[in-house]
């Protein structure tokens, strides 16, 4: 397939909405209770339910709701008090019933948003519904020895809990995609709905693009990708998208409204199938399940329990403990991350260098170990304890950066290393004197030349105090009483 020139794409804005299914982290199905087991043998988690036995009746999972309900506060969404399950028909060899039990016109949760930010612009983009479905199964193609004429079929995922987050077609690059996907996942994954993780399939993204001349209003038809199972991937395929429909509408072709598959090997898309309405899948409400009702108690009560947003701990970080946009970016990453930081700040009682040792010498060691921040060996307290000693002069930051790795390595208090080491700062004035009063004594060269006004040789004046003081003294002291001794 031809592809346009940067020069045409300019001319055209692209139009992005994406459909993001996620799997909440539910110890059973959402309609039976068959269990959850990532890479059990294939076909054991099943039951007259999931397998669609005649005469096996759906029960909705409160776990499950529960869940959906929190992820859909956690992106800003009304939760209806009333929402209902629709059947979606179609076939498909991993999917037994023959339709997906899915919501439909009344969604569990509407008008949400995520707030992204590209290139230091903020941006709101909107969440048009969030919707509890089932899972399918999983066809296996390969691996048997007659893969050659057949399929088989896992059935372990089917019934699977999942949400639909779909979004308004707000975003208009690759990049403004990427980021809300980051944002959503980073969302989801604080109020603990989902893993997310995008290898096991626990997040999952359909990308739907189209293109329209700049200053055009009526959108263009649009393609949906799927099979994105990765955040380069999405942006990869998004790319791609957007100059094959620029090439294909300038060179006189009409889009058509299909399905199409990323192909992560070509970084190709190709069409799979022109795009179903919703009147081919014969939506009907479900005649086995009663109408979902959560009622306001029960929505305050979930509301209560949920932790604080990543966006909002993002933005308290920088107004409570004065850290910049960036770091407070970095120290929010992941709700332990930004437990451990908070414990650092407050035992330190110096927010600021306290991010610096996470995020400089101790996050150096994690990742030299291949560690996270929850197998740190250095407890945060203990982390605290070291930037509580540096910050109240009682020891030297360029012991501390020793006593640290010591510290990583015996996950001892940082306490007693400094005292088997004899490395608290000199706080015998007397002996720093003398020090001073001995460096003096030997460099009388470099002591004439500060006299005569070249103040840049007192670095190395300071540097030789340091030096004899084994790195105990600290350095203003030295700095004040050498400049005091030399006039
Ligand atoms: P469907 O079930 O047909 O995929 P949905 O309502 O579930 O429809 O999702 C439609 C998605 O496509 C939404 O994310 C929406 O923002 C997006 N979308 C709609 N129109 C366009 C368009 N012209 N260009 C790009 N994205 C669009
Ligand atoms: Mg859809
Ligand atoms: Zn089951």
């Amino acid at each position: 397939m031809e592809l346009a020139p940067p020069e045409l794409i300019a001319k055209y804005q692209p139009v992005i909405g994406l459909e993001v299914h996620v799997q909440l982290a539910t110890r059973t199905k959402i309609f039976c209770s068959c269990e959850m087991a990532f890479g059990a043998p294939p076909n054991t988690n099943v039951c007259p339910v999931c397998l669609a036995l005649p005469g096996a009746l759906p029960v909705l999972s409160m776990d499950a709701v529960e869940l959906a309900v929190k992820a859909s506060l956690a992106l800003h969404c009304r939760v209806n008090p009333v929402s209902r399950f629709a059947r979606k028909n179609y076939f498909y060899p991993d999917s037994p019933k023959g339709y997906q039990i899915s919501q439909y016109d009344e969604p569990l949760a509407e008008h949400g948003y995520v707030d992204i930010t590209v290139d230091g612009v903020k941006k709101r983009i909107g969440v048009t519904r969030v919707h509890m479905e089932d899972d399918a199964g999983k066809s296996v193609h390969d691996g048997f020895r007659d893969s050659d004429r057949n399929t088989y079929v896992d059935l372990n995922r089917c019934g699977a809990p999942l949400i639909e987050i779909v979004s308004e077609p707000d975003m208009r690059s690759s990049d403004e995609a990427y980021a809300y996907l980051t944002e959503l996942k980073q969302a989801l994954q604080f109020v603990e709905v989902s893993t997310c993780d995008m290898e096991k399939g626990h997040l999952r993204c359909d990308a739907n693009v189209s293109v329209m001349l700049k200053g055009a209003e009526k959108f263009g038809t649009r393609a949906e990708v799927k099979n994105l199972n990765s955040f380069r991937f999405l942006k990869l395929a998004i790319d791609y998208e957007i100059a094959r429909q620029v090439a294909l509408v300038e060179s006189g072709g009409r889009m058509v409204q299909e399905t199409r598959l990323f192909n992560a090997d070509s970084g190709e898309t190709v069409s799979m199938r022109s795009k179903e309405d919703a009147h081919d899948y014969r939506y009907f409400p479900e005649p086995d399940l009663v109408p979902l009702r959560v009622s306001d108690e029960w929505k305050a009560r979930l509301a209560a329990s949920m932790p604080e947003l990543p966006a909002d701990k993002r933005q308290r970080f920088v107004t409570e403990y004065g850290l910049r946009e960036y770091d407070a970016q970095v120290l929010t990453l992941t709700r332990p991350m930004s437990e451990f930081y908070e414990e650092v700040a407050s035992v330190s009682g110096d927010p600021k260098t306290a991010a610096n040792w996470l995020m400089g010498d101790l996050a150096g060691l994690l990742k030299a170990a291949g560690k996270e921040i929850e197998e740190s060996p250095v407890s945060a307290k203990h982390l605290g304890e070291l930037v509580a000693m540096v910050s109240k002069g009682e020891l030297t930051g360029k012991s501390a950066k020793d006593v640290l790795p010591k510290m990583f390595e015996t996950g001892e208090a940082p306490g007693p290393i400094v005292d088997r080491e004899g490395l608290k700062t000199m706080s015998d004035m007397g002996a720093v004197e003398k020090i001073i009063d001995d460096v003096i004594a030997a460099n009388p060269k470099q002591v004439e030349q500060y006299k005569s006004g070249k103040t840049a040789v007192m670095g190395f004046l300071v540097g030789q105090v340091m030096k004899a003081s084994r790195g105990q003294a600290a350095a203003n002291v030295v700095n004040d009483m050498l400049k005091t001794k030399l006039g």
